[in-house]
């Protein structure tokens, strides 16, 4: 059987040099030497002037948006389309969820979508959380002139976009490092700023609100560091990245070729513009029944990655919404097929024939 994702982390030959780092040192957390190179090396990666590591991409929300400092209980405005980790780090920071709609063809807000829902807001919701579509490139531009003009902070939930990010603006980008995503150090997170005190701060919540070397807690904060040892596996990782990333793109143009001419369509500008670990079609509405069972009378895995929004979670079903009318139609077409380092063309082309 395919499957449909197959993590890959760097092998235990490569991890060894670092780990002898670490053995000579005897530094095993608390910002070691071998966690302050990734920092610096992630920030030179995606041309963020400020880095700060968290134990994954859910606690890099969180912490992004605690250290807006929000009134507990305000509204974060936020897709319901998103991975419902998404919602999670919103409740756990304190603020409210408030689900929007997305744009059907990016799959996110956009800075007109959430202008509108602004007009039926009884009051200024605490900020914004703008989620990367399955890793797609984020409108900087867009989302800070938003910022400017309304005066209220966005936090970007860019997971899986790590490969994505050639810069940051004045909104933090929240990355995970998780197995499953393109940069995988088994659990880990991100926080990109263009503001390095901003990231000093956020640093500083990671690790009990100390600054310095005084244990004394400045702010509130908690313990959301990354050992020495999840550290030497981000550095193999970065050393492995550009090889990883040529050899997704080059699986996502089998795809490209094996679709071409049929009514399924590709993540726009997946494969060609830009690359992420999982790889998601929009299938046609009339043949959403028929696809899934083509794939599984063939015996090939698929995923709802996003399942139908966070409002169908029962976790979140009583947060407040919008009509989300967007998220229930893409909901149901767009399914991940199989996508991983090792699929080949054959693969490929069993998982395109089941498509129509
Ligand atoms: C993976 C993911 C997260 C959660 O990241 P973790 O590192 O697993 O906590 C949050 N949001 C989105 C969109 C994701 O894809």
């Amino acid at each position: 059987m395919i499957p449909i994702l197959v993590p890959q982390l760097p092998e235990a030959i490569a991890l060894i040099p670092y780990l002898k780092r670490i053995d000579s040192s005897r530094i095993y957390t608390n910002f070691g030497p071998l966690d302050r190179e990734f920092r610096s090396r992630l920030g030179q990666l995606v041309n963020a002037p400020g880095v700060s590591l968290v134990s994954n991409g859910t606690t890099a929300i969180e912490l992004a948006l605690r250290s807006l400092n929000p009134v507990p209980g305000g509204i974060c405005l936020m897709p319901s389309y998103t991975f419902v980790a998404s919602a999670h780090a919103v409740a756990n920071s304190g603020l409210e969820p408030y689900f929007l709609d997305v744009d059907e063809q990016s799959l996110m807000l956009t800075p007109e979508i959430v202008k509108n829902a602004l007009e039926r807001q009884p009051s200024k919701p605490a900020a914004v959380l703008v989620v990367s579509a399955f890793g797609a490139p984020l409108d900087i531009d867009g989302w800070d002139a938003f910022t400017t003009q309304t005066g209220i902070p966005v936090v970007f939930d860019g997971a899986a976009a790590i490969a994505n990010i050639n810069r940051v603006g004045l909104n933090p980008i929240c990355v995970s490092l998780h197995a499953t995503k393109t940069l995988g150090i088994g659990e880990g997170g991100a926080i990109l700023t263009s503001n390095p005190e901003l990231s000093d701060h956020i640093t500083a919540m990671t690790g009990f609100g100390f600054t310095g070397a005084a244990r004394v807690s400045q702010f509130r904060g908690g313990n959301y560091r990354i050992s020495e040892y999840t550290a030497a596996v981000g550095l193999t990782a970065l050393d492995q990245l550009s090889a990883r990333i040529s050899h997704l793109m080059s699986v996502a143009q089998i795809y490209h070729g094996a679709l071409r001419g049929k009514q399924t369509v590709i993540q726009e500008g997946k494969g060609t513009s830009w690359i992420s670990s999982t790889f998601n079609v929009r299938v046609p509405r009339s043949d959403v029944s028929g696809t899934i069972e083509r794939l599984e009378k063939a015996n090939i895995p698929w995923r709802r990655w996003w399942g139908h929004g966070c409002h169908t979670h029962p976790a979140f079903s009583s947060a407040k919404r919008d009509q989300l009318p967007v998220t229930e139609i893409v909901s149901e077409q767009i399914i991940g097929i199989p996508f991983h380092d090792f699929l080949t063309e054959i693969e490929v082309r069993e998982v395109a024939n089941c498509l129509a």
